[in-house]
C-alpha cells in the first residue's frame, strides 16, 4: 500500500462524515458545514483549508482536531472505496485513524 492523496475525491469517497464515532460531535458539525461549502463551489480543497479543518479522510492526514469523538461506536473505514482501493487492511493502523493517525 502506498500513501493515500489528500485530495476532493478521496474526500467524496470517505465515509467519517457518516461514522457513528463522530455522529454527536458539535465540533465535527461546524466544520463538515464549511467543508461542504467549499466542495459545492468546485474548489480543490487541499488549496483551502488545511487537513485539520476535514473531518474525516484521516488515513491520509492524521488523529482528528476535534476532541469530542466517540470511540465505543464502530469505525466504519472496513466499508470505505478508498480503504479498499489503496489496500489498507496491510497497514497499520487499520481503521480508526480518527484517534490513531494516519494509514502507514
Ligand atoms: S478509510 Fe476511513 S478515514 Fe480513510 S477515507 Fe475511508 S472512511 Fe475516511
Ligand atoms: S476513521 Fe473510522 S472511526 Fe474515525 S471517523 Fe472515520 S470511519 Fe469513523
Amino acid at each position: 500500500m502506498g500513501e493515500v492523496e489528500f485530495n476532493n475525491e478521496n474526500v467524496m469517497k470517505c465515509m467519517c462524515s457518516g461514522c457513528p464515532v463522530q455522529g454527536t460531535s458539535e465540533c465535527v458539525k461546524g466544520k463538515l458545514q464549511k467543508m461542504q461549502e467549499i466542495m459545492s463551489e468546485d474548489i480543490d480543497i487541499a488549496t483551502v483549508i488545511g487537513p485539520e479543518d476535514v473531518p474525516g479522510l484521516y488515513c491520509a492526514s492524521s488523529e482528528a482536531s476535534c476532541t469530542d469523538l466517540y470511540y465505543h461506536e464502530e469505525c466504519k473505514c472496513a466499508e470505505c472505496p478508498v480503504f479498499k482501493e489503496n489496500d489498507l487492511m496491510s497497514g497499520k493502523p487499520a481503521g480508526y485513524y480518527c484517534r490513531d493517525g494516519k494509514a502507514l
